[in-house]
């Protein structure tokens, strides 16, 4: 097995340059001065080229196919087999984007998010045009590296969603659409239910003590992560030892930060459980962006917005927040949290109309990469379409279509799908872990969570990436992906919260 010890060490190497760049990425959304932008995009753009060309040369090639005879008789689910296969279908992917296009993306990324960082708040499309007509130029030529595609965005689908086309999206998101409007239209018809419980200022670092003390009960490892400040949260992975997450927040809103600590927590939480032997190799990744999202928004929604939940953390939140939350009711509480409202933001935005803002950012992405949309006229087309599904006007850019960073730190095309993969693959997930463990439900009511956590370790984390996304959804669940879990959840909330028959 020399062989092996040589792809894993020359992996190893490879994922260093990796980590490293989202060392700095993760420094320039949290600490670094703005000058140091230009600087930054560069040293990224280098270190990223460096991994790239090293993992596409020749050798990696040499030392897969030896690697792979040498554990040809081994089960497809062996750590080694999978290595070979995750490795393998990465190499050929990668192989065919020249190091120089890898490098200008990363580059066009850091400088496009330095740009948005003061674009957004100054509500300056125009400024950020250049940069997007770029990103989209980009987003076509890193598509067009793999030959043969059914649609232009589904190399790009592939990549973070391994196994799904544009067409199995489209058709899911009709599927889902078509049950997800009427409920929708069912609560609006409903007396609004009260938020005001929500609306009240709490210092900072009292609400951040909060969300600390409940991902501590979840799992969330101290010695292997922190938290920091940013404008728009994510989790980063520098090592098994090292997974940072990040929050906002935001005043006269006790559960803003909250949620976002949460939702990070949980793709914190994956990336913890990872077997610790893949460390260094492609096997310690998530199987996919869906599958991620899903893991965030289990415990966000499934576990952080139910009522069993609350009824444990709400004496706590009263206890630590003070006099502001002292008398407000469980129930009352639940109802706060669980508002539906057509409005502006995706990440603001409850279960129920989330998924619509996700749909009309992959109808546009579409647009943008078939030609039928121009950059000069995506800030009208998003004001236009957000009105007629979400029958809100935009008052202006950075409510619209600034608001999200991806298209500003990125490639157009390929990630938002993941989202809403992500809601469906959670509420399947839950579904099957609670008939699993029928003590869940009773569990959370008491502020325990090790049962869940462990389930989930057991059955999604420990095994990293080794399994596609269909593969890991059949093996878990014993079925294909549905929206029926998802849906059944939906209306199982919502319909006795607005009294819907
Ligand atoms: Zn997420």
């Amino acid at each position: 097995m020399e062989s092996l010890q040589a792809l894993k060490q020359r992996l190893t190497e490879i994922d260093d340059l990796r980590r490293a760049t989202a060392v700095l990425s993760w420094d320039q959304t949290t600490y670094m001065p703005p000058a140091g932008g230009t600087a930054r995009g560069r040293q990224m753009a280098t270190l990223s080229r460096l991994a790239h060309e090293t993992f596409i040369d020749a050798e990696t090639g040499r030392l897969l196919d030896l690697v792979a005879r040498e554990t040809e008789s081994l089960p497809y689910d062996s750590d080694e087999a999978s290595l070979v296969r995750v490795t393998r279908r990465r190499y050929d992917r990668d192989r065919r984007i020249p190091a120089s296009l890898v490098s200008e993306i990363e580059e066009n990324a850091a400088l496009s998010y330095q740009a948005w960082t003061t674009a957004r708040p100054a509500n300056d499309f125009e400024r950020m045009r250049p940069y997007l007509e770029r990103t989209l130029d980009l987003s076509r030529r890193a598509a067009d590296c793999s030959p043969g595609y059914d649609h232009i965005m589904d190399p790009l689908i592939d990549t973070h969603d391994h196994g799904m086309k544009a067409s199995d999206v489209r058709q899911l998101f009709h599927a889902l659409r078509a049950r997800l409007e009427p409920l929708v239209q069912a609560i609006a018809s409903r007396p609004q239910l009260d938020d005001s419980p929500l609306r009240k200022t709490i210092p900072l670092e009292t609400q951040l003590r909060f969300g600390l003390e409940v991902i501590r009960a979840f799992g969330f490892d101290f010695t292997r992560g922190r938290q920091d400040m940013t404008r728009h949260p994510f989790m980063t992975r520098f090592a098994h030892g090292d997974v940072r997450i990040t929050t906002r927040s935001r005043d006269n809103d006790v559960t803003d930060s909250l949620f976002s600590t949460l939702h990070e927590c949980g793709h914190a939480l994956y990336e913890m459980g990872f077997d610790p032997s893949f460390e260094g190799t492609p096997l310690a990744g998530g199987s996919s962006s869906g599958v991620h999202e899903s893991q965030s928004r289990l415990w966000e929604n499934l576990v952080g917005r139910s009522r069993g939940f609350w009824e444990h953390f709400l004496p706590r939140m009263q206890a630590i927040f003070g006099r502001d939350l002292d008398t407000v009711s469980v129930d009352a509480f639940y109802r706060a949290i669980n508002r539906v409202e057509r409005s502006l933001i995706r990440t603001d935005a409850d279960e129920a109309t989330y998924n619509l803002h996700v749909m009309l950012r992959f109808d546009l992405e579409l647009d943008l990469l078939e030609g039928k949309l121009a950059v000069r006229d995506l800030a009208k087309a998003w004001r236009e379409r957000f009105q007629a599904s979400m029958g809100v006007a935009v008052p202006d850019d950075a409510n619209g279509v600034l608001q999200d960073v991806h298209w500003y730190h990125g490639l157009i095309g390929g990630q938002f799908q993941g989202y809403t993969l992500g809601n469906i693959l959670s509420a399947q997930f839950f579904a099957t872990a609670v008939q699993a463990r029928r003590e869940i439900p009773d569990d959370i009511r008491r502020g325990s969570f090790g049962g869940l956590h462990d389930w989930l370790k057991e059955n999604i984390y420990r095994h990293g990436s080794k399994f596609t996304p269909a593969e890991l959804t059949k093996r878990v669940t014993g079925n294909d992906l549905s929206i029926e879990p998802y849906m059944a959840y939906l209306e199982g909330k919502y319909r006795p919260l607005y009294g819907l028959s």
